[in-house]
């Protein structure tokens, strides 16, 4: 029998395209039909119980219980006339996928008969044990249950699976004792405490804002790969990632595949889950290959914060579920394969009002200019004052690979501006601010005008890791497996605690007698010199930029256990008890949690890898080995002289180097692990995984990629790159 590999590559070439048919070839046919959104409410609820519904949207403040009741029969009653059978509670854990508990809206009745129902109290909170997920020691203290709390700010919507249809209603999820078990609960909080700080700003300038909503549109990359190449190849299936292969001979230097033809059997699966997402109200609208083979990318129109996140969990599991009819598995995983691109989640993020003003689109008035520069001198004082937080929040055992490594942002939090707003701050930093207003138009108050339009496209950085791109911040350094709230509750967090203290600061200069635009602009320009030293326009990947950085004192963190510190420091727990974000015992937990994850996560890599090397790769190399030693018997036999089985003696001898070379460095990282499982403390334990297990991962590769390249190719039994990257 052949071996898997050649199993799998035959599947792969002998695949069908399924045929993939949208329900119309309009979209607003069937966008949005599977959610039960403001429309549909209207359609199913009295007036009064709309009303009360938006408001509590709008506000954030909780229902009425008769309302609740009202909502409940009213999304029941049109879930069931969808084919619906049974709702959940749908919620993100820190495990970092989403998690659902189904229940029927079946009950039996007294007289043997049954009903189905669906009360106002089974939308607005449920209870599921809490036990099973990470509480980071929360619950061990008090009790196992745990709460998810309906969160009308993202509407319920219905799931289709072959076998059927379940309703599902957004939720937070908080421990019994009150404190956030999710990444959901923290980022509300957050968006809250921006809404209130922009809003008080605002009214500097416009006394109409009532609200401001921070944007958010996430461009996500992934990779495909056939399914039994997929289950070929352990290290894909146990880590989601490669921990061996040797580099095909094309890779990406090309670069032929970046925005080429789609692949037909990729182009229906696109069509597939897109499908699926626009049905869910996901408003996806771009879709191209990225750099890599088999590399691809795909963005929705940018939504509400709260809402386009979860839009983005919900489009992972889409993906995920929709990839098997294609016979396709996605690749999520920061850095699947070693020595080509790896994928991030770019996050595009503004501010916009309820009156439809962008804060961070420059306008064309001076005053609007003020306003605008307001809240992007903000923005680049906030990432400034908390960089290492912004490290920390994009921190992961995966995306480790990809900061710092050549084809991500680095490690180091930086912020590009691009040449005309570096040259307005350059310019009011260096300006007398006036009180006159100057004879020169192209002055105001000293200061110089912000170009109203600006040349956006032609100098964007791909290399800073959080770049100004017309009228959008892109955090670009978040790793495309990543739950964006995490990036996002801190964003927003210190975005509205600096908003707080610039108004502070402003008010006192009014106060002492300065006429506000001056007062503003006064302040605009102490930040501006303030946080020079986080503005970067070169190239972000090259090493000179890693020396600048570190004589201008930024942090270069390259790894998880450590940038997380920044979690829990004084400075931190300050800024999130003041903002209302993180108490002190939830901050210190979720800090736990994820070095939790992450050692658990080594300790799974290396353990696939010492397994792969024994029982996979060591029988290869030693199998081909005795082959090499049969042949060279028989030559000998026959009288053939030494010089002529030369070559064989050769990779006989290096076949043994590289096989010992393995076999050790196995053995040394499985007694390195053992004494990394006996220490306690779980930021020490990462450390140990981080320095003391991981470095024996690329020497092992290194010999094992070189036993891929000498062993026949006949008897390799792994998928090799040529094959996961090139084929489908
Ligand atoms: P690219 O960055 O590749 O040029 P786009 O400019 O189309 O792509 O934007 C990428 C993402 O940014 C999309 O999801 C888009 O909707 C979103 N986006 C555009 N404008 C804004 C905005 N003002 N606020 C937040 N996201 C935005
Ligand atoms: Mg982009």
């Amino acid at each position: 029998m052949s071996s898997l590999r050649f199993q799998a590559i035959n599947a792969v070439l002998s695949r069908t395209i399924p045929e993939v048919k949208p329900p119309s070839s309009k979209i607003s046919d069937f966008y949005g039909v599977n959610v039960f959104d403001k429309k549909k409410m209207k359609d199913f609820l009295s007036k009064e119980a709309f009303q009360s519904i938006s408001n509590s949207i709008e506000s954030g403040e909780s229902l009425h219980r008769e309302v609740s009741e009202q909502v409940a029969s009213a999304m029941k009653a049109w879930a069931m006339n969808k084919g619906a059978t049974h709702y959940t509670h749908w919620f993100q854990p820190l495990t970092g996928s989403t998690a659902e508990k189904h229940d029927s809206f079946f009950e039996p009745t007294l007289d043997g008969s049954a009903i189905e129902r669906f009360s106002g109290d089974a939308l607005v909170q449920q209870e599921p044990d809490a036990s099973s997920f990470p509480s980071g020691g929360i619950r061990n203290t008090f009790e196992a249950r745990g709460y998810t709390a309906w969160d009308p700010s993202s509407p319920a919507f219905i799931i289709e699976s072959a076998s059927g249809k379940t309703l599902c209603i957004p939720t937070v999820f908080v421990s019994y004792t009150g404190e956030a078990l999710d990444y959901k609960a923290p980022l509300l909080k957050a968006l809250s405490a921006l809404d209130k700080a922009s809003i008080d700003v605002c009214h500097y300038f416009d006394r109409s804002i009532e609200k401001v909503t921070a944007s958010l549109g996430i461009e996500q990359e992934y990779f495909l790969v056939d399914t039994a190449l997929f289950n070929a190849r352990q290290d894909l299936s146990m880590t989601g990632r490669t921990l061996f292969g040797h580099m095909s001979a094309k890779g990406q230097q090309l670069e032929d595949h970046y925005f080429g033809t789609i692949p037909e059997r990729v182009y229906a699966y696109m069509l597939d889950f897109e499908t699926e997402a626009l049905k869910l109200g996901i408003p996806l609208k771009t879709r191209h290959n990225e750099v890599a083979p088999s590399q691809f990318e795909c963005a929705p129109i940018y939504e509400e914060i709260n809402l386009a996140i979860d839009h983005n969990q919900l489009l992972m599991d889409l993906m995920d579920k929709v990839a098997k009819r294609h016979h396709f598995k996605v690749l999520l995983h920061e850095k699947p394969y070693a020595g080509i691109n790896g994928s991030g989640k770019h996050n595009n993020w503004s501010l916009i009002t309820n009156t439809g003003k962008n804060l961070l689109s420059p306008g064309k008035t001076p005053k609007n200019n003020l306003m605008f520069l307001t809240f992007f001198v903000n923005t680049v004082r906030a990432v400034y004052e908390h960089a290492d937080l912004m490290r920390a929040s994009i921190s992961s055992v995966n995306n480790d690979h990809r900061l710092g490594a050549n084809e991500a942002p680095p490690a180091i939090i930086s912020i590009f501006l691009g040449s005309q707003l570096n040259d307005v701050l350059d310019e009011i930093e260096t300006s007398r601010v006036t009180k006159k207003v100057k004879e020169d138009p192209n002055l105001w108050h000293g200061i110089p005008k912000v170009p109203s339009i600006l040349l956006d496209n032609t100098d964007r950085n791909r290399t800073s890791p959080f770049a100004f791109t017309g009228n959008k911040f892109e955090f670009r350094a978040v790793g495309s497996s990543a739950n964006s709230s995490a990036p996002m509750t801190i964003l927003n967090t210190i975005v509205a605690d600096q908003l707080v203290k610039f108004k502070t600061e402003v008010d006192k200069l009014i106060k002492k007698g300065d006429k506000k635009d001056l007062a503003i602009l006064t302040v605009i320009k102490k930040y501006i010199k303030e946080s020079k030293n986080i503005r970067f326009e070169g190239n972000g990947y090259s090493d000179e930029w890693e020396k600048e950085a570190a004589n201008r004192g930024l942090s270069n963190i390259k790894t998880t256990p450590k940038a997380l510190d920044a979690y829990i420091s004084e400075k931190a727990s300050e800024l999130f008890e003041k903002t209302g974000v993180f108490s002190k015992r939830e901050i210190h937990a979720r800090h736990d949690i994820l070095l939790e994850s992450f050692y658990k996560k080594l300790q799974i890599e290396a353990r696939v890898m010492g397994d792969m090397v024994n029982s996979i790769i060591i029988p290869a190399a030693i199998s081909y080995q005795s082959k090499l030693v049969e042949n060279v018997k028989g030559l000998k036999d026959i009288g053939f002289k030494p010089e002529t089985y030369k070559a064989q003696m050769e990779i006989i001898t290096k076949l043994s180097e590289h096989i010992n070379f393995i076999k050790t460095n196995v053995d040394e990282m499985v007694e390195e692990r053992k004494k990394a499982n006996v220490i306690e403390d779980s930021r020490e334990k990462s450390i140990a995984y981080d320095e003391n297990v991981k470095k024996y991962f690329d020497p092992i590769r290194y010999h094992v990629d070189k036993i891929e390249q000498m062993v026949d190719d006949s008897d390799w039994p792994l998928p090799k790159f040529r094959e996961l990257l090139f084929i489908m």
